[in-house]
């Protein structure tokens, strides 16, 4: 996981403004990605993940396969409620409708939980394995604020297996880079800290294995979805980034109302 030794932290809105500057640190301290090997640049999985799609997307999703539109919402309610983690589990949808999710190549897209390990300050570091048996970790980190009354839980979330940077203060880079995650399998990162406290995450920051600047596309489908579908605030998500060249303009241009965590290596 990445362990920045600084983090410089800015509302996205302003980072357009900084990038110039950040950009010129960055070029200074970011390190060569590794040449990732031909063959290994799989997304790894074979099927569809319905995980990660929104309420209006699933809806489309049942007129395609010949169901009324509120299927969809049925389908919404499975993933993000139920928290089903098969088809088989789909038991409020017709075993047509069913068998046709299958027959299209669609699956929830959920990982088996290979292995937990839980620290003395309840801080939980969760294996999953992917489908191309691939590990990935996540970490829960509960925070109980006792002059509210309230208590926080913050999601660091890898967004690729392995990181093709080479940052001199991290494990992760120096055992290379696998392949990019897809947005599901950001999405279901959080669903697994959430099942494993028995607690709603309230934060999330994009800062586990990999450097979420290089898999931005999956990195903002996820935001979405957890923003959209999970509630949860997009002030209450950070990406935490080493800085790599000419990516922040465009992540500002997506106008997100997050914060940008620059870390210096
Ligand atoms: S960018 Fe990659 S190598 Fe650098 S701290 Fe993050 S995970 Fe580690």
């Amino acid at each position: 996981m990445a362990a920045p030794q600084h983090v410089r932290a800015a509302p996205l809105a302003r980072a357009l403004r900084a990038t110039a500057t950040a950009t010129a640190t960055a070029t200074a301290s970011v390190p060569v990605p590794v040449p990732v090997p031909a063959g290994i640049k799989s997304q790894g999985t074979s099927r569809r993940a319905l995980l990660g799609l929104s309420e209006p997307q699933l809806r489309q999703l049942a007129i395609d396969l010949g169901q009324q539109s509120y299927r969809g919402k049925q389908l919404h309610d499975l993933l993000y409620k139920s928290r089903a983690k098969q088809i088989q589990e789909f038991n409020h949808v017709p075993k047509a409708f069913r068998e046709a999710l299958l027959g299209a190549g669609w699956s929830v897209g959920r990982s088996p939980v290979h292995h937990a390990v839980t620290a003395s300050d309840g801080t939980t570091k969760i294996l999953l394995k992917l489908e191309d048996n691939r590990l990935i970790e996540t970490v829960g980190i509960p925070v109980d604020d006792d002059n509210k009354g309230s208590s926080r839980l913050t999601a660091c979330v890898s967004s690729q297996v392995g990181c093709p940077l080479r940052c001199s203060f991290c494990a992760t880079g120096k055992g290379g880079f696998a392949r990019n995650l897809q947005p599901h399998e950001i999405v279901e990162q959080v669903l697994a800290i959430e099942e494993t406290f028995k607690h709603r995450v309230t934060n999330v920051v994009f800062m586990g294995m990999g450097e979420p600047m290089m898999n931005l596309k999956s990195v903002l489908e996820a935001h979405q979805c957890f923003n959209k579908e999970l509630k949860i605030g997009q002030r209450m998500m950070t990406i935490s980034t080493v800085g790599v060249p000419n990516t922040i303009k465009m992540l500002a241009s997506h106008k997100l109302q997050s914060t940008l965590a620059v870390s210096n290596t």
